[in-house]
């Protein structure tokens, strides 16, 4: 197929709604796979918003996508959550020791700010990087969160003087902060509470100074702080993964669309018949190509010869057939970057944009030989037909009109002076320099 031309290759593969990956004129496709059993990504879409219930995951491929659409923003939000979370949660932390527990300890203070929010900066430092793969990111997040919060109860856990009821109130808020701003993904979110409230029932018990009722009181205030959280943290990933099928919806409407637009775009600049490109797609090219510096190339207007006969004695079906032989002969003869187009009727143009008129002159005569040399078959008959070509170089001709209607005038010349023949027209400034002289 010709190189200018859109071909039937520039036709997108599909209007694929699901993830494939493939890259369509250049661009990744964001559709999904091709696989005949594989549901359709807006199918699955369409069914999820059309389910209620408590579970989150989506069907596998949907997952997928959804894990991959959203890895951007997630790393946005969760470097911007953890750096001001960090800094918030030291300064409230000061402020809480300032105005609520009279003579605190500061060094125990210092620890118990400083270890978290020095891990949720680390964290923010190795796992936010691009590259790092979304579930060992989410995998490392939890760790990084289990690590901050129990260390903040561990840390009273351990502590040499006798703790209080202060300092275990005080390592509750990094697990309330984690499960109401870091938005851990719902059954992590589980895990993280669970694990929480594991280590504090122990580190509890693990003071005899704590009497039982502080102890339970402690416990049942965490487990009160924490479920209302956990419950936000359902809720609210529920209404993300809505809001994200809806979105994703919309865009594979769009690609769709886009697809479809692409089609038919292709479709409008391709002769029906034979798969070349058309009339119209010549214009197009022409008007660029004669805007454009240089006075390099030339148009050939090549025309069957006698071809009415030939509809006449084996009929339209066959002057088709011909037609398509006769356009595939040609378009395999020519080289990348020209341009073969159906110029209407039995009438073919070539435009060389890089030719001058002895190249064009030689390429023609090869045009010429291969469609006299091709043999097809038409009602069991061997046949052949042959062609006439008119050529017209761009140097001193720069409209589209001018160009056509001197490579017509050169056919006509071929025409007349025998057929199955190349002419090339009067170069443009000699023709203008002869009208003038006579
Ligand atoms: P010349 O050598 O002077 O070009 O003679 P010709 O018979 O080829 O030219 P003419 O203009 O008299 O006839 C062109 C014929 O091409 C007439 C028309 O029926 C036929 N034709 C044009 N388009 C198609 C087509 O799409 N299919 C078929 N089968 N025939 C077509
Ligand atoms: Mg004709
Ligand atoms: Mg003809």
């Amino acid at each position: 197929m010709s190189g200018i031309g859109v071909s039937a290759d520039s036709v997108p593969c599909c209007t694929c709604t699901t993830a494939c990956g493939t890259r369509v004129n250049g661009m990744e496709h964001s559709g999904t796979a091709h696989d005949e059993g594989e549901p359709r990504l807006d199918v699955l879409a369409e069914s999820e918003l059309s389910r209620s219930g408590f579970r989150l995951a989506f069907p596998e491929a949907l997952e997928i996508r959804y894990w991959r659409d959203t890895a951007a923003d997630r790393v946005r939000e969760l470097r911007f959550i953890i750096l001001w979370g960090a800094t918030l949660y030291f300064c409230l932390g000061i402020l809480l020791n300032l105005i609520i527990i009279q003579n605190p300890d500061w060094r125990e203070v210092a620890v118990q700010l400083a270890v978290p929010s020095f891990a949720a900066l680390v964290m923010r430092h190795l796992w936010l990087r691009d590259g790092v793969a979304a579930a060992m990111r989410e995998t490392a997040l939890l760790a990084c969160c289990l690590f901050g919060s129990l260390a903040a109860i561990l840390v009273v856990a351990v502590k040499p003087a006798l703790a209080d009821l202060h300092d275990f109130l005080l390592a509750i808020p990094p697990a309330i902060f984690v499960l109401i701003f870091v938005r851990l993904r719902f059954q992590q979110a589980v895990v993280f509470s669970l694990l929480n409230i594991i280590v504090y029932t122990l580190a509890l018990f693990s003071r005899p100074e704590i009497n039982d009722s502080d102890s339970t009181f402690l416990i049942g205030f965490m487990a009160v702080l924490l479920f209302p959280a956990l419950v936000g943290a359902h809720t609210f990933e529920h209404a993300s993964r809505r809001i994200y099928l809806h979105g994703l919806l919309d865009r594979l409407r769009n690609e769709k669309l886009a697809a479809k637009n692409t089609a038919l775009t292709g479709l409008s600049y391709t002769d029906s018949l034979t798969g070349i490109p058309n009339r119209r797609r010549l214009d197009e090219v022409l008007a660029v190509f004669l805007t454009a510096p240089g006075s390099s190339g030339a148009l050939l207007l090549a025309d069957i010869d006698t071809f009415k006969a030939f509809n006449d004695r084996y009929g339209h079906l066959a002057g088709d057939e011909c037609l398509r032989q006769v356009a595939q002969c040609l378009s395999s003869r020519l080289r990348r970057g020209d341009l073969l187009v159906r110029f209407g009727g039995e009438e073919f143009a070539v435009l060389l944009p890089e030719a001058m008129t002895e190249e064009a002159i030689q390429t023609a005569e090869r045009l010429r030989e291969a469609v006299q040399a091709l043999r097809f078959v038409v009602q069991d008959q061997q046949v052949n037909v042959t062609i006439s070509i008119g050529i017209a170089a761009r140097k001193g001709l720069n409209t589209a009109e001018a160009l056509i209607g001197a490579a017509d005038t050169a056919l006509y010349a071929a025409k007349r002076s025998g057929r199955n023949r190349v002419q090339a027209a009067l170069p443009g400034y000699l023709k203008q320099a002869i009208e003038l002289r006579f």
